[in-house]
């Protein structure tokens, strides 16, 4: 993480005791024109949704002015990325071979099981970029599972006040067919001007709303976009409203609790300071994680350790 990050403005407090806001900060991606991101997760009060562990937000950007997304091949180890975009395109290599577009409204979802690497670029077409980049942490079990990947265009779910596109797992009646190695949901929505949207949630997920854009309210409180409504177990209803006069988008994510204390550091997810040791000693000097063919550039190096170990954490904090 950059130390160019900014702080994340207080938090208004939520009239539902079961609600957490967590705010954005901002963070360079790497690169000579960084694009910058908001991130929501993880979050000083919060790790994990689910085994959602990173939620980057970005755009609408101009890519004239930002340079756009340029991620030169890095590795992944112990994690799935999720790109899912608004507005624009991706260019997606990795070193299982996969050449993907990734394109507005098509889940592109990457298993690093053991190891991958992989770039992501935006293509000369794009001229505004708007999406979202999100990180699933794999139970221990599967952690070293082989490379993988899965696309699926949704199609839309229509509402009473809105319309759903189910990504991943179930929801209003559509189910992802792309498989999960922990119950997980997610889902873009959009809500109608002045509209209230209720749905049925699964009581043992924990759920986290991304606020796009709009004027919305969750459980009563209101979200600013790019703010994460967090709600614990519990409830088997969401309600959300637009109280604005045009259309609201949000991202919602779910899954049961994640109960496994895990490292998080750069691009890998291990169990141990040894685990995170290896995967880097790995990327710069063995071919664990493959080759990446068609970048036009050289491949990103790992920054130094903390010159301390790194320690497990839970999800919580
Ligand atoms: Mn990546």
């Amino acid at each position: 993480m950059s130390t160019a990050e900014t702080e994340p403005r207080p938090a208004a407090q939520p009239q539902d005791p079961q609600l957490e806001v967590l705010t954005a900060r901002d963070v360079p991606l790497g690169g000579p024109r960084a694009m910058t991101v908001r991130r929501t997760l993880p979050h000083r009060s919060r790790r994990m949704i689910g085994a959602w562990c990173f939620v980057d937000h970005y755009g609408p950007d101009d890519v004239a002015r930002t340079g756009g997304m340029d991620v030169a091949p890095h590795p992944h180890t112990g994690l799935q990325t999720v790109s899912w975009l608004f507005t624009g395109e991706i260019e997606h290599r990795d070193s299982l071979g996969v050449h993907a577009f990734v394109r507005p409204g098509e889940l592109n979802l990457m298993t690093s099981g053991h190891g991958i690497c992989h770039s992501e670029v935006s293509t000369p077409a794009t001229t505004v970029l708007h999406g979202v980049q999100l990180w699933v942490a794999l139970p221990d079990e599967h952690r070293h599972t082989a490379r993988d990947f899965h696309h699926h265009t949704p199609r839309p779910v229509p509402l009473d006040g809105g319309e759903a596109r189910v990504f991943l797992g179930t929801l209003a009646g559509d189910t992802s067919p792309v498989p999960t190695f922990t119950p997980l949901l997610g889902a873009e929505l959009t809500l109608h001007p002045h509209a209230t949207v209720t749905l049925a949630l699964d009581p043992a997920f924990e759920h986290g709303v991304l606020v796009d854009h709009g004027d919305l309210r969750l459980a009563g409180t209101a979200l600013h976009p790019a703010d994460l409504g967090y709600l614990a177990p519990g409830p088997t209803t969401l309600t959300l409203t637009n109280t604005g006069d045009t259309e609201a988008r949000l991202i919602l994510l779910g899954g049961t609790p994640f109960e496994e204390e895990i490292v998080m550091w750069w691009n890998f997810i291990g169990r141990s300071n040894d685990d995170i040791t290896q995967a880097r000693s790995d990327w710069m000097h063995a071919n664990r994680f493959g080759e990446v063919k068609g970048y036009p550039g050289d491949r990103l190096p790992a920054p130094e350790l903390p010159g301390i170990p790194l320690k497990p954490r839970g999800r919580a904090r």
